[in-house]
């Protein structure tokens, strides 16, 4: 399928959070020829920029060399369409950034993100989402509200960055004096003040996840809020605390992605490893699941997919016929396709199927390490029959 006429996104100088890069769009994008650039690049720091100009000359020559005659000019002209876009100056903030484009579909998307996507540069067929999808993984978005008895900061970090969502403080009782009351009837008043302003953090915090989709939220702070806050949330928002932590009521917002980070991926783990046991699970029992390339390739074919499973290392080589999509693993590209006679290009078959989960709204978890999936070349399907 073709791109949308006006296929383009450049954001000049705000950060896109890699969850909000539209996947599933650039997935149903693919053509014929190798016209589709898609280059990822680390822009923390000067040395970044040094060795991304490097990198990016050196996969300039490998790829033209490698290609086509009647290819060649297309290909130039994409690359002077990103050219300047791959080394505009980081904006503050910015950690990498990712850009596809063709110029025969007048395709281009910038992307500056908070994070480090590591370095690749591919011209392919269609654009390269692998590293995306797997970043988007990691890095969904989460909340952290921190606070105490009567201040509550609640952040909505995406892709490392940070947003203060809304700021909350009461100043409980300083509006009355201490002196006059008895100090069983002041802290009485005091407590009810606390439990007063923390239901209206209960109020904020559901407010603001309903209209966002997050993975959960860390609950922080210093001494006892935190806990009694917890305590005070109904069982649906319970559900969705990642971790309690201790934490300084003005830690900077630096470090307060730091401790998120850190409890939101031990999330992500977790479930990537409950993902991976319940594969193993179905497969034992003869339940509806599959593991290895064609088994996962025809039942994705089928629409049959519910969650794709794929080791996050995986990689097969392979072909696809570019017109029928006819998808062969651990083969050398035949000349023609067999069943269309369209042209065949060389791929990475994993990434290939990942595309098919997207068009096919299937969900993707990526796992770290598991002996079954490994034994399956790293990929498998929990399906929906
Ligand atoms: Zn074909």
């Amino acid at each position: 399928m073709e791109p949308k006429e006006d296929f383009k996104r450049v954001e000049d100088m705000a950060l896109t959070p890699v969850t909000e890069i539209d996947i599933r769009e650039l997935a149903e994008i693919f053509d014929e020829l190798d016209v589709y650039m898609s280059v990822y690049l680390p822009t923390a720091s000067r040395e970044d920029e040094a060795a991304n100009r490097a990198f990016v000359d050196a996969r300039r020559r490998a790829i033209e060399v490698a290609l086509p005659q009647d290819l060649k000019e297309s290909f130039g002209e994409t690359m002077a369409m990103v050219d300047d876009h791959l080394f505009w100056r980081p904006v503050p903030g910015e950690r990498g950034r990712i850009v596809f484009a063709s110029a025969p579909h007048r395709l281009l998307h910038v992307y500056r993100i908070g994070i480090d996507p590591g370095r690749t540069m591919v011209l392919d067929t269609s654009p390269f989402l692998l590293p995306l999808a797997k970043l988007r993984d990691d890095y969904m978005d989460y909340g952290v509200l921190l606070l105490d008895s009567k201040e509550a900061r609640l952040f909505c970090v995406r892709s490392d960055v940070p947003l203060e969502m809304n700021h909350l403080s009461t100043d409980l009782m300083n509006k009355h004096k201490k002196g006059g009351w008895s100090q069983m009837r002041f802290n009485r008043l005091r407590k009810g003040a606390i439990k007063s302003f923390l239901s209206e953090v209960v109020e904020d915090v559901q407010e603001s996840c309903s209209r966002h989709k997050t993975r959960g939220i860390v609950v922080a702070g210093p001494g006892d809020a935190k806990n009694q806050l917890v305590e005070m949330l109904p069982a649906e928002m319970g559900k969705k605390v990642l971790g309690i932590v201790d934490l300084s009521i003005d830690t900077p917002e630096k470090n307060i992605v730091e401790v998120g980070d850190e409890i939101a991926l031990a999330d992500e783990r977790a479930r990537s490893i409950e993902r991976a046991e319940e594969l193993r699970a179905e497969i034992r029992k003869g339940g509806p699941a599959v593991r290895g390339v064609e088994a996962t390739r025809d039942a994705l074919s089928t629409g049959r997919v519910n969650v794709l499973v794929l080791l996050k290392n995986a990689s097969v080589p392979g072909w696809i016929c570019e017109r029928c999509q006819l998808l062969e693993a651990r083969k050398k590209p035949q000349e023609t396709c067999p069943t269309c006679g369209g042209p065949t290009s060389p791929v990475d078959v994993v990434e290939e199927l990942y595309e098919l989960a997207e068009r096919t709204g299937a969900e993707v978890e990526f796992v770290e390490e598991d002996a079954c999936l490994a034994s399956s070349e790293g990929v498998g399907a929990l399906l929906r029959y």
